[in-house]
């Protein structure tokens, strides 16, 4: 099979004729038929992820068709179309039994610590407990999406925010998180108020029913944090930071009314890992502090009931699409301020 690969952190990817990767008895072989261009990528090649082991494949969002599966798996069959949370869990665990697989100690993700899925083909383990089989009708450039950043966005609104009807939301950051995070938010009924710095993303927010809020790099905090006060009329519900900052993670916190809530979904990494957070505000506000990560593999059907019915449309958060041998270049260039706004997808095969 064809597949992107890099040999060390920070050279150049390169597409590779590779074995088709093997089967595991409990596993899946899923032909690849789109996968998304997600900034985890790009961390794993700077080499901000341990798990990753050289040579390596990236890619963590996808969806495509069973080419194979091993003799202990009985729900799926080749030819099912599907997709599968990036996060590929035991599927026996406590937590994977009480159904939070996003937190199973166990897990294991493709593009970081497995091959991934910019490739032809791709292993999912435990495929009778990951695999998620999709509609006829939700396209595959669509779909791919639900793997990682609309999926993630699902989880951090609904289940982590759980976000009601006429909140006001700030969301910081509008690449593929920030963009379906907010369109998930409009479809609840909530207020939106949308910070970037790129316009092209702040007009993709506008499109799904944000309110812009442009800013700078070099705005001070504070005055991005009285901006967003004044806006939402003395602080926002909940905050999300889809961009994972220390920056971010701080102006989401100071931006709350009291009791609000702020969800950290972009990753902290490098030299944000550990930052300084206000937490004298947390006591006085009573705010709280919520992780997100991924999504579970019970919440597809609630997901997906939600496109089928049309409250929801992952493709409206899709910017470009390219092709594999487009992907070492897209990789590569998610390191600065994106040329276009919304989600890159990759179409294979
Ligand atoms: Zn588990
Ligand atoms: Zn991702």
């Amino acid at each position: 099979m064809r597949a992107v690969r890099y040999d060390a952190f920070r050279q150049q990817p390169r597409i590779e004729q590779l074995p088709d990767p093997a089967c595991p008895p409990r596993g899946a072989v899923v032909d690849v038929h789109a996968t998304g261009v997600c900034r985890s990528d790009w961390h794993a090649w700077q080499g901000h992820d341990d798990s990753v082991v050289l040579p390596h494949v990236p890619g963590h969002e996808f969806a495509g068709v069973v080419r194979s599966v091993g003799p202990e798996v009985t729900r799926f069959t080749p030819g099912d179309r599907v997709t599968a949370p990036f996060i590929l869990s035991c599927g026996r665990c406590e937590q994977c039994l009480a159904g939070n697989g996003q937190v199973c100690p166990d897990q294991q993700q493709p593009g970081f610590d497995l091959p991934g899925s910019y490739a032809e083909q791709v292993v999912v383990i435990e495929a009778d407990h990951n695999l998620v089989a999709l509609p006829a009708e939700i396209d595959m450039v669509a779909a791919a999406g639900l793997g990682c950043r609309f999926g993630t966005a699902f989880h951090a609104v609904r289940s982590q925010a759980r976000l009601q009807e006429g909140e006001c939301l700030v969301v910081l950051g509008c690449g593929g998180v920030g963009l379906s995070v907010i369109q998930i938010a409009r479809a609840i009924g909530a207020r939106v108020l949308a910070v970037d710095v790129s316009p092209g993303a702040l007009e993709a927010a506008r499109r799904l029913g944000a309110e812009p809020v442009p800013t700078t790099p070099d705005e001070s905090a504070d005055v991005l944090v009285g901006r967003l006060l004044e806006a939402s009329g003395g602080g926002a519900d909940v905050t999300i930071d889809a961009l994972g900052s220390a920056r971010t993670a701080r102006i989401g916190l100071r931006s709350l009314r009291p009791r609000g809530r702020h969800v950290q979904v972009g990753l902290l990494l490098g030299e944000d890992a550990d930052p300084a957070l206000p937490m004298g505000l947390v006591i006085g506000l009573e705010l709280q502090v919520l992780g997100s990560h991924g999504l579970a593999v019970g919440e597809y059907r609630e997901l997906l009931e939600e496109i089928a019915s049309g409250h929801l449309d992952p493709g409206a958060t899709v910017g470009t699409v390219i092709g594999l041998e487009d992907l070492p270049d897209a990789l590569v260039g998610l390191g600065g301020v994106p040329a276009s706004a919304g989600m890159t997808v990759a179409r294979i095969g």
